[in-house]
């Protein structure tokens, strides 16, 4: 998420003015009761643009109706707040499957009826000895749980699923229904999702932890005719559970060109929104072959885009849904927010963070990355002048917003939003600590540190802790000092 130009705070979630038409009168035809497709059987994985018009979705061309009609409406549950018990459990069961979140996701393969806010979900776990499995779902109602054995006993309690299901017994299917959310936390009345930092569990069954990443398979129906459904179809590497998203609109996408490496970077834009589209990501096909050539192999797929979400007017910044990362209509003609969200390809979503202690490994890093790249594809005065709104936007905040950015002494237990940690003198002061160690060892001995990282971690978590070290390994130089003065004490450093 690229959060600067928001100097007011958190991220806005206004209710948008536009809101999509959702096709309400599909037939939902469900998995139940037999195995869902399982992941890797997938097309081609090349999913993009999705429309009605599309083969695939021939069969759904029905009337829409307002996406606003099934709000709250259609979609209501008749038990929220009851916590129903699935087959086998009743009211004796209720609090009798134990709660365990640590079984890992391996995948998900997952099917969105937006018009009938339902969901299907197969999900996959690591191999463990966990005999039951939960997930946060606080924002779904759950209609059944099953796996390839047939029903299993299922609990919703405290906002989460309990499933009587051992870790490696396959997977776990779960039908359920979701909502829209009026503050924009899952699927929102503007057609597009925000699950970050850790509201997966209002679109899916999930575990919000960000090192807990998988691939996915995606299927996405019932919105309405005309409009364009924006999603991969696969994510073949594992990204944390933020990552899935689908924008629903009026879109028109086009190619801008190809990197050396054969990626395929795109933009699409929402009527009206063309010029500032096409402005704002003129350099990004250049930084993306940049990042490609000096930090790594992108690993999301060989086609990627920047892609406008109607945030509203007094939102900022977009947020790292690869390959087809979103942006705020309002900064659409800005080429840093477009890179910086690409730059997440390696830092935040390729190398994921450990634990929310370490969001500065994402945030940071992909601050000072994207200056770096756009920097290095334009000229030295537009990398000047973001250095100068860096600076201008670490003023606007220190003084109400100064926290230790990097309080690693434990992982897992700095909740992000409530211990102000989503600021952006985190992400200012992760850019200028990046800046001083390149200061020190050279910004080209810098981009090969992180291109080494990089290799050695893509795909996994990380902690910032493991960055710094590899510093000290690869050049001798140590960095602790820097990091005491940035990232592990208060006050403005450039005093
Ligand atoms: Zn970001």
């Amino acid at each position: 998420m690229k959060k600067y130009p928001d100097r007011a705070g958190a991220p806005s979630r206004e209710p948008p003015k536009e809101q999509p038409r959702g096709n309400t009168s599909w037939y939902f035809k469900g998995l139940r009761r037999r195995p869902a497709k399982r992941i890797g059987d997938a097309g081609d994985g090349r999913g993009f643009l999705h429309s009605l018009s599309a083969p695939l979705y021939l069969a759904l061309a029905l009337a829409g109706a307002p996406l606003a009609a099934c709000d709250d409406g259609a979609a209501a549950d008749p038990v929220t707040g009851s916590e129903p018990s699935g087959p086998g459990g009743g009211k004796e069961d209720r609090g009798g499957i134990p709660a365990d979140f640590a079984p890992r996701v391996a995948s998900l393969a997952l099917h969105l009826d937006v018009g009938e806010l339902r969901g299907e979900a197969q999900i996959e776990l690591e191999p463990s000895s966990a005999q039951t499995v939960s997930f946060e779902a606080g924002g779904l109602d759950i209609d059944d749980v099953w796996d390839d054995a047939g029903e299993v006993r299922w609990e919703v309690r405290d906002g989460a699923l309990h499933v009587m299901h051992p870790a490696n017994a396959g997977p776990v299917y779960v039908d359920y229904r979701f909502r829209v959310q009026p503050g924009g936390e899952g699927w929102a009345k503007n057609g597009s999702t925000v699950l970050w930092p850790t509201f997966c569990g209002n679109l899916f069954p999930c575990h919000p932890d960000p090192a807990d990443g998988f691939p996915f398979e995606l299927a996405v129906s019932g919105y309405g005719e005309g409009l364009t459904a924006i999603y991969p179809e696969s994510l073949p590497a594992e990204a944390p559970p933020y990552t899935l998203a689908v924008a629903v609109g009026k879109y028109t996408c086009e190619d801008l060109g190809q990197t050396g490496n054969g990626t395929t970077v795109a933009v699409c834009w929402l009527p009206r929104g063309k010029t500032k589209a096409l402005a704002g990501t003129k350099p990004l096909v250049l930084a993306f072959d940049w990042l490609e050539q000096h930090i790594g192999t992108y690993t999301f797929g060989d086609r990627v885009a920047s892609v406008a979400a109607a945030w509203g007017e007094s939102a900022a910044g977009g947020m790292e849904h690869h390959p087809y990362w979103h942006v705020a209509t309002t900064e659409m003609d800005l080429p840093i927010t477009h890179v910086h969200e690409a730059t997440h390809g390696w830092f935040g979503t390729g190398v994921r963070i450990a634990c929310w202690e370490d969001f500065v490994l994402s945030e940071g890093t992909t601050s000072y990355l994207a200056a770096r790249a756009l920097g290095a594809v334009t000229d030295r005065a537009t990398e000047r002048a973001i250095w100068k709104e860096y600076g201008e936007t670490l003023d606007a905040v220190i003084d109400d917003e100064d926290v230790v950015v990097l309080p690693d002494g434990t992982c897992g237990a700095v909740d992000l939003l409530a211990d102000g940690l989503f600021t952006n003198v985190l992400y200012m002061k992760g850019a200028f600590f990046w800046r001083a160690v390149a200061g020190e060892i050279g910004a080209d001995v810098l981009d090969a540190v992180f291109a080494r990282f990089y290799e050695r971690h893509v795909g996994e978590a990380a902690r910032m802790q493991d960055l710094l070290d590899q510093v000290r390994e690869d050049t001798g130089f140590d960095p602790e000092p820097l990091a005491e003065r940035w990232l592990r004490t208060l006050g403005d450093p450039r005093d």
